[in-house]
């Protein structure tokens, strides 16, 4: 099921998976089909050449994480905001601008956590949204850092190749855009060795057969660049099928031998090679045009030119209203979080964490589009935490955290007879509440029985109440605040022997 919060008694992907692991990365790069009909149709020149737009093009992307069944796994909203920063970096270039449209989706399914491609297509199938570039990440995309789907139309990426320096995403959105692999052609070899062994000192042969398709081997004096591997004649031969480092001189350890027995060496710096993401820096201009094309022909409506208004949003602008600094929080399990709205913000990443530095090991962090987060069962009783805010605007993800407040997590009120039926099923609105407003809690299908309120203060005495309710399936109950100074409230609703405690805010 999607949901917009991920669910909070997740321990925090952190405990499996530390932030910054230098894991080894998937062994493919990518697991992108390089064939493409579109480009075939392009360099066939059946399909206008498009220059580089000189407005900029808004491309607005569908973002998914994916947890596991529990809500174990996601990817740390950090590092996927630092990551999408890069992917707009490499695509400035072009003139394209991503931005986060929607919501950002949290995905709980162990299935699609941890996939092959057939459960990947199925993913994309089921939950891909229209017109958008839908973008998944995932604990294990088959495999492979990432790859892009024709069939689903839509780009899965790994935890581990989405770490902020990665460009697996920029990488896959050209496949989405239509680009073939620089190397394409020699995806029938399994390693760099294997060519190394056959062609760095014998001439590479004029044509490879790949999936049943003849393709022409690239060669250096540029004679068949046109027909050969990607058709772009400003990327350089590349015959190198699998991940690679390389060297200070921005190449390949060997050089290799084209058809001619022309030796030469392969360069590091295209987004569409398999080296390493230290090394590769750039799409080709010839790549550049191609995507333009594909986005002005294949993807005509995806983009649009209208520059729509948008500012970052700023920290300064945030205010945690509660807990608010200091305070002791009455509750072991369940701690609401509260904080403002702020102008040009459409999400918020909220972290929580043991202790006041935030380092790369945050206990939990997670995105929402709300200004209130429920925290349930992952906080210790009896331990102090610290929290901030980040609001995030979808055309300008940079930014800054809010201040840190911390409060204490007491264990004074025990919430184990709360009830997750009803807990799930009450809504309150507003919360929080300007003052001289009346917070409205409604409930749907709730069964039928007696139901009593009271609002507690911070003190834990009882400023209102209500006894006596008749509920029959729905309830609808106002709780004025004329009469209440600005604070912390806690509301408790019981009906037949089930109870829900919220936190309520009276704002000043
Ligand atoms: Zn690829």
């Amino acid at each position: 099921m999607s949901v917009r919060l991920p669910l909070i008694f997740v321990l925090s992907f952190l405990a499996l998976r530390p932030l910054f692991a230098q894991n080894a990365p998937p062994e493919n790069a990518c697991a992108t089909p390089g064939y493409s009909p579109w480009l075939e149709a392009y360099h066939a020149g059946k399909i206008a050449r498009r220059p580089k737009s000189v407005e900029v093009q808004y491309v607005p992307v569908h973002l998914t994480l994916l947890g596991d069944d529990d809500g174990f796994g996601y990817a740390d909203p950090l590092t996927v905001l630092k990551s999408f920063e890069f992917l707009n970096e490499d695509f400035a270039k072009i003139n394209v601008r991503f931005f986060i449209d929607n919501e950002i989706d949290y995905l709980n399914s162990t299935a699609y956590y941890d996939h092959e491609f057939d459960g990947g297509n199925e993913l994309m199938r089921n939950y891909n949204r229209d017109n958008m570039v839908n973008s998944y990440i995932v604990g294990r995309a088959a495999g492979a850092c990432g790859y892009y789907s024709p069939s689903a139309d839509g780009v899965v990426l790994d935890i581990d190749c989405i770490n902020g320096i990665d460009r697996t995403w920029s990488h896959e959105l050209g496949h989405f855009f239509g680009l073939r692999h620089t190397f394409y052609g020699w995806e029938s070899f399994e390693t760099n060795k294997a060519v190394e062994d056959a062609y760095r000192d014998s001439p590479a042969p004029a044509t490879l057969s790949l999936n049943g398709r003849t393709v022409e081997v690239e060669r250096v004096d540029g004679s068949n660049c046109q027909d050969a591997a990607d058709g772009f004649c400003d990327t350089s031969p590349d015959y190198l099928p699998e991940r690679w480092r390389c060297e200070a001189d921005g190449n390949y350890l060997h050089s290799f031998q084209d058809p001619d027995g022309t030796a030469f060496e392969v360069p590091a710096s295209n987004i569409m090679s398999y080296a390493f993401d230290g090394c590769v820096e750039q799409f080709s201009e010839e790549q550049i045009t191609a995507m333009n094309t594909n986005l002005g022909t294949n993807r005509i409506g995806l983009a649009s030119t209208v520059v729509p208004e948008f500012t970052a949003a700023k920290a300064e602008d945030i205010d945690l209203l509660a807990p608010e600094n200091f305070e002791r929080v009455p509750y072991s399990d369940v701690v609401d979080l509260v904080w403002n709205r702020v102008p040009n913000a459409d999400f918020y990443l909220v972290q929580v964490n043991s202790t006041g530095t935030f380092g790369n090991e945050v206990t939990y962090s997670f995105f929402t589009s709300d200004t209130t987060a429920t925290v349930r069962d992952i906080l210790a009783p009896q331990k102090r935490y610290y929290w901030r805010v980040r609001p995030v605007n979808r055309y300008d993800v940079s930014g800054d955290f809010s201040a840190t407040y911390q409060f204490f997590n007491g264990a004074v009120i025990s919430t184990a007879t709360m009830d997750p039926a009803l807990d799930a099923a009450i809504a309150i609105n507003p919360n929080p509440v300007a003052p001289g407003q009346s917070f409205l809690v409604t409930g749907n299908r709730l069964g039928h029985g007696t139901a009593d309120w009271q609002l507690y203060d911070a003190a834990g005495r009882i400023a209102k109440e209500q006894r006596g309710i008749q509920v029959t399936g729905d309830l609808s109950a106002t709780v004025p605040t004329n009469d209440l100074t600005p604070g912390i409230y806690f509301f408790r609703l019981s009906l037949e022997g089930r109870m829900v405690t919220r936190r309520l805010v009276v704002t000043p």
